[in-house]
């Protein structure tokens, strides 16, 4: 029987994977295709994204550095309002080479990662858990102590085990323009129901065009209409879910939620890759396997580290809805250098931020 049987290998369950291995249990993890596909991410991330690779596979991930972004009310040509830091802010990484990266330091630590394996079925006894995983037209049963569920937002795992679904799910959609572009800033358009569209220049990767938006709105339109008003033709078209939390319990007796599977995501930008990772290793540093108990200590430990962050992270996506003239007020009001870490909201209310906003 493993200590640990991870179901899917993104970030979250890579991280986890990895962490637990090195602490030396014994981990299986199954990830349904092959990992870092299908692509439905910008890989916009802080600068922590560093402390959870290799030092060597910085060169081969890294697309671009971004100092700031352009903040607009309106499409392209409307006034922009910058935010932006001497240092650079956040960087564009190769999404795909990064859960590649990640799984290969899980396998690396230990664990045994196998791909094309789709877990199936998840039955949760007292003292463990049977999964049916099914692999090249077989099926497998494997026993684990325990099961983390990594299997992103729309998470099987939390469905078999009974754990609450996430409040909100938004539906993000991105595509590609050719062109290299190596510029400092992102720009964002809120112009989209309750969230934004955005441009990301990826280097020599080309740009990246985006939104998301709540269920019902008109995506796919929305889309069209970004990439009409910059008059470019874009590919690679891809689409995926955003959880947005967070649920109120993400643990059972012998099974846990990790990543966008537990809705461990930013409100405001969607933004779940460091979430997720630091959640694992809030679950690892927390979870025995022998000892069910030990899950309520995940539960207080991820909410302790994200929790303020992500209620902050809902006030700040609150502004998107406002009215346009508020809007402009506001960005009007705080545009300028930062002195702000993209995965803590709580560091915009910073007293120099507050500051601005009433004008000192
Ligand atoms: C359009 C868009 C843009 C985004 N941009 C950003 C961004 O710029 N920065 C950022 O931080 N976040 C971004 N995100 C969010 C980010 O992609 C997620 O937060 C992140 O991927 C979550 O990682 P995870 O490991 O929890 O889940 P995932 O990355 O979804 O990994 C889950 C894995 O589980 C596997 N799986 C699912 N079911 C099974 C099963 N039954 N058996 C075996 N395997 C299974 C899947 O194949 C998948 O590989 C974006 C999301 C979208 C949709």
């Amino acid at each position: 029987m493993y200590d640990f049987a991870v179901v899917g290998v993104g970030p979250a369950g890579a991280r986890f994977a990895r962490r637990a291995a090195e602490a030396g249990y014994d981990v299986v993890a199954f990830e349904k295709g092959t990992v870092g596909t299908p692509l439905a991410c910008s890989g916009h991330v802080s600068t922590d994204i560093w402390e959870y690779v290799p030092e060597e596979s910085k060169d081969r991930l890294l697309q671009n550095r971004v100092y700031g972004a352009n903040f607009r009310v309106g499409g392209p040509g409307t006034r922009a309002y910058p935010f932006y830091k001497s240092q650079e802010v956040s960087n564009v990484v190769d999404r795909i080479e990064l859960d590649r990266t990640l799984a290969d330091c899980a396998r690396e630590a230990g664990a045994d990662v196998r791909e094309r394996h789709t877990v199936t079925g998840i039955d949760e006894r007292h003292d463990g858990v049977e999964l049916t995983v099914s692999a090249a037209g077989e099926t497998l049963s494997v026993e684990a102590k325990m099961v983390a569920g990594c299997d992103g937002p729309v998470s099987r795992v939390r469905r078999a085990v009974g754990l609450p679904e996430p409040g909100e799910t938004l539906h993000g959609v991105l595509a590609f323009d050719d062109d290299p572009d190596d510029g400092d800033f992102v720009d964002v358009h809120l112009t989209v129901p309750r969230f934004f569209a955005w441009r990301i220049p990826r280097g020599d990767a080309g740009v990246e065009y985006g939104l998301a938006a709540p269920p019902g709105a008109e995506v796919n339109e929305m889309f069209d209409a970004l990439t009409d008003a910059y008059d470019v033709e874009t590919d690679h078209f891809c689409s995926g879910a955003i959880p947005i939390g967070p649920p109120d319990r993400v643990t059972t007796r012998r099974a846990f939620l990790v990543g966008d599977a537990a809705a461990q995501t930013k409100p405001f930008t969607g933004g779940g890759i460091l979430y997720g990772m630091t959640a694992a290793d809030r679950a690892v540093s927390t979870i025995s396997p022998d000892d069910p108990a030990t899950l309520r200590d995940y539960e207080s430990a991820w909410r302790e580290e994200l929790q303020s962050e992500i209620a902050l992270g809902h006030w700040i996506r609150r502004a998107y809805s406002l009215p346009e003239s508020v809007q402009k007020l506001g960005l009007r009001s705080l545009s300028g250098e930062i002195a702000v870490h993209m995965d803590k909201p709580t560091s915009f209310f910073s007293r120099e931020h507050l500051g601005k906003l009433v004008g000192r």
